[in-house]
């Protein structure tokens, strides 16, 4: 017996000792919550008749200086509902209606013949929200009332979602309709027939209706809370909008404590058996339940309802086997607190928001619009305000210095993705402030699934989103080693299926490289009739275009085709001018662009600030002639300047690594056009020697644009920036982006710093169509850069490609720093950016 007694004290000490945890956690969390400004209001709890917790953090009134407490009367929202419940129940036990009864036997004016009170009560109406007939039929300056929504029904009798019993879907215009009823029998106003029934016999000194437009409001409604909102550091009114003039689904007011004892007595208000109708799911048409009963929610020994309208969010629950009750009523921007209450009481582990604050910032918001002087804080990943803010207690503040922040930076166009494989940190990207890479480009891709799950079992510094690759989605329905021709209908149709799996996980949309064999043979429709299916799916088409040099202008005029055809967003990538007699051209170029946008045609290009490009050395014979002598003198003239183009990579033999063509030529004593020549026979024979090489064989970064044509296309409204970049070999790799700030911006004022950004960040997101990202405001994700306009600059040439960049002072991906004065932190928040999908 001895033990049986010591170990039922030990359990029943165990369990104070557990409460008593949750609810000094609990009374922790809402300070901490409170000082971080994410909760305003009142919470509650008792158990066994007894107040357990109760506290009462923030202000009634807009201009904070009415403090809260247990008799303060906020608006129930939603908790409203099992008021007016209760008041239909009291009708029923004096024989005024039955719960059975058809609308239009108390509102003749209903138009639909098998609604029943029973309906309106449990959410099986299948009548459509007032707020939708409001929006149609209703001035918008114009207050909706009772009255007036019975009329709208009437005149209009809009369709029902559903037969009445069939199916379960909440239902705030049963509520509306349910008061009317109750006044209309009552003989009297609602609030005052509610004062009667309810708020008077039960004591309760701060309970009543207030709603827009009453004939008599309750003089205590003047004391009541007010909701409001913070916004960019200040507060403002977040209150009654002019659908308040109806009264029903919600708009009672009440308070912490007459909400204790309106939940200890309610039930004494009725008869036992009409209780526990209220407390029964509803049963459905076909026999199934769902678990609500008369305004209430329910959940085995639990009845509960939360309730959120402009400015409130409110939860009551009760519990009868553990004999609590839990009172949450809050004025604020509170979703996070009444989430986490519950679960704290629960004992589960929670976190709390932490925010942190970058003060003393010129901020460029990534709009184009002018600097700023301004504050940014961050909570969690997101930004929640912008604007003159002051620290929290116990925040982390970041001092900017005067410097500028600016939306993390979007490489629209990136092959830095291998490399974050061996360097997670991705150091080539964030040393140039850049946040998200989009890859999938020039035509290859990997599929979403192996990205999603790359990114989830190596996590790295950036985010990533993805195009799907013309010549990849060739590759799997024609055989990587049969690209060389025109695909046959039926491996078109096998690449529409591809991609569109791919278009419903998230891609971006279609990706072509057209210049590269891969994709070269291909024909016009076989890309247009893929397009198609990145269109239907709301994605965008990105291309490589098929020549950047000979063709260029018909090139040009198949990416303007496909955007007519289908109506889609189409960006070029990397536009260049890379053959000598066409230098100097950008400008007709723009003019044919701006042309196809005035047609109405989205078209947008991107561009990287460099005057020389880095590829195979194939790309140097349009004709894919490679033997050819007289292509080869063509290329040596007009393609690229030999002498001022270095060898990045050659894997037969490593030494031509870092030499120019030219030079190379002396040393093998042959002219250039030869040596060019030699050198792809010589790597396509190392290539079949090695099939499994997968290092690349030889690339070559070649001199062939004119500085003047790169500053045009930069210059181009539409244009964005991007780097085309690698981990490795072009300098582009490490200092686009501090390329254009220093030199483009800073030292040639080309630019004006606002432009830049904006053409880095805001229209990067615009033209990929990359959703709360590239834009600095409340709600967005929090990638930033701040940086040192004076000094920031590249510093990766072509001979150290790899040489980070000066003037990046810290870096933030989804609200964590992961660079600071070029060093990684080892913190890795990047995501998968998926298209935003509205199918
Ligand atoms: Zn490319």
């Amino acid at each position: 017996m001895l033990t049986r007694n010591l170990l039922f004290l030990f359990f029943i000490a165990n369990q104070i000792f557990a409460q008593n945890e949750s609810l000094k956690k609990l009374d922790e969390s809402l300070i901490t919550l409170h000082k971080r400004t994410l909760f305003n209001g009142v919470v509650l709890v008792a158990e066994k008749g007894k107040i357990t917790y109760q506290n009462s953090l923030g202000y009634s009134d807009l201009a904070q200086t009415q403090k809260l407490n247990l008799q303060s009367s906020f608006n129930l929202a939603s908790v409203s509902k099992q008021f007016v419940a209760m008041l239909i129940m009291i009708q029923k036990d004096k024989k005024m209606l039955n719960f059975d009864d058809l609308i239009s036997k108390h509102l003749p004016t209903f138009p639909y013949p098998k609604i029943t009170i029973r309906h309106l009560l449990t959410h099986t109406s299948g009548l459509p929200e007032y707020f939708d007939l409001a929006d149609e039929y209703l001035n918008t300056l114009d207050t909706l009332t009772n009255a007036k929504m019975l009329k709208l029904l009437a005149q209009y009798k809009p369709k029902t979602g559903f037969a009445a019993g069939k199916k379960w879907e909440y239902c705030n215009t049963g509520y509306v309709l349910l008061a009317s009823i109750i006044e209309k029998n009552a003989r009297m106003s609602f609030e005052e027939y509610f004062q009667q029934q309810i708020a008077i016999p039960l004591g309760l000194k701060n309970t009543y209706a207030f709603y827009l437009n009453m004939k008599k409001p309750d003089p205590r409604s003047k004391n009541r809370v007010i909701g409001f909102e913070r916004k960019n550091g200040k507060y403002v009114l977040n209150d009654l909008i002019r659908l308040d003039g109806v009264v029903g689904d919600g708009n009672i007011y009440s308070s912490a404590e007459d909400l204790l004892i309106w939940a200890q007595k309610l039930k004494t208000l009725v008869k036992s058996e009409t209780w526990k109708a209220a407390t029964t799911p509803v049963k459905l048409s076909d026999g199934s339940t769902e678990d609500y009963g008369f305004g209430w929610e329910l959940d085995k020994d639990i009845i509960s309802h939360t309730g959120s309208w402009v400015g409130f969010n409110n939860c009551i629950e009760i519990n009868e086997k553990k004999q609590t009750i839990t009172i949450v009523l809050t004025n604020g921007s509170n979703e996070k607190a009444v989430d986490l209450i519950p679960e704290i009481l629960e004992g589960k582990k929670v976190k709390i928001p932490v925010s942190k604050l970058i003060q003393n910032i010129n901020l460029i918001d990534g709009t184009g619009t002018t600097s700023r002087l301004a504050s940014v804080r961050i909570l969690e990943d997101k930004i929640s305000e912008v604007g003159d803010l002051q620290p929290f207690e116990e925040e982390g503040v970041t001092d900017g210095q005067g410097k500028v922040l600016a939306p993390g930076f979007i490489d629209s166009h990136s092959h830095h993705f291998g490399g974050l494989s061996k360097n997670p940190s991705g150091l080539p990207a964030t040393n140039q402030g850049i946040t998200t890479i989009v890859i999938g480009q020039d035509g290859g891709s990997y599929p979403m699934d192996t990205l999603e799950s790359d990114m989830k079992y190596h996590p790295v510094a950036i985010n990533v989103a993805s195009y799907t690759g013309h010549s990849t989605l060739r590759g799997k329905a024609m055989g990587v080693k049969s690209l060389f021709r025109t695909a046959k209908p039926e491996e078109v149709e096998k690449m529409k299926g591809y991609l569109e799996q791919e278009m419903k996980k998230g891609s971006l949309g279609l990706n072509t490289g057209l210049e590269y064999e891969s994709a070269f043979f291909s024909n016009k429709d076989e890309v247009l009739e893929l397009a198609k299916v990145a269109a239907k799916h709301g994605g965008r088409y990105m291309s490589h275009i098929r020549s950047e040099d000979v063709n260029f202008v018909e090139a040009m005029d198949e990416i303007i085709n496909i955007g007519r055809q289908t109506g889609m967003p189409v960006q070029i990538s990397h536009i260049k001018i890379a053959k000598k007699d066409q230098w100097g051209k950008s400008v007709e170029v723009l003019a044919k662009l701006q042309k196809a946008r005035s047609e109405g045609i989205n078209i947008t290009a991107d561009c990287y600030p460099y005057n020389f490009w880095n590829s195979t050395l194939r790309v140097l014979f349009p004709n894919r002639d490679y033997t050819n002598p007289e292509s080869a003198e063509f290329a040596v003239n007009q393609l690229f300047d030999p002498s001022m183009s270095v060898l990045v990579r050659y894997a037969p033999e490593k030494t031509f690594a870092g030499k120019t063509v030219s030079e190379i030529a002396a040393i093998r004593n042959e002219k250039p056009s030869e040596t060019l020549m030699k050198l792809i026979a010589e790597a396509a024979e190392f290539e079949e020697k090695y099939p499994d090489f997968d290092e690349g064989i030889e690339t070559i970064m070649a001199k062939a644009m004119d500085d003047n044509d790169v500053a045009n296309f930069i210059s181009w409204p539409q244009t964005n920036i991007c780097s085309d970049g690698s981990s490795s070999g072009h300098p582009r790799g490490h200092g686009t982006f501090t390329r254009v700030l220093g030199r483009y911006v800073r030292e040639q004022k080309l630019l004006s710093l606002e432009t830049a950004i904006y053409k880095m960040t805001g229209l990067t997101a615009e033209n990929l169509g990359i959703q709360d990202r590239g834009i600095i405001e409340p709600g967005r994700y929090a990638d930033l850069v701040l940086f040192d306009p004076e000094t920031v600059i590249d510093n990766a040439d072509i001979k150290d490609g790899k040489a980070l960049s000066s003037g990046i002072m810290k870096v933030w991906v989804n609200g964590e720093l992961v660079l600071e004065n070029n060093k990684p932190t080892g913190i890795y928040p990047g995501v998968l950016i998926k298209r935003q999908i509205n199918e």
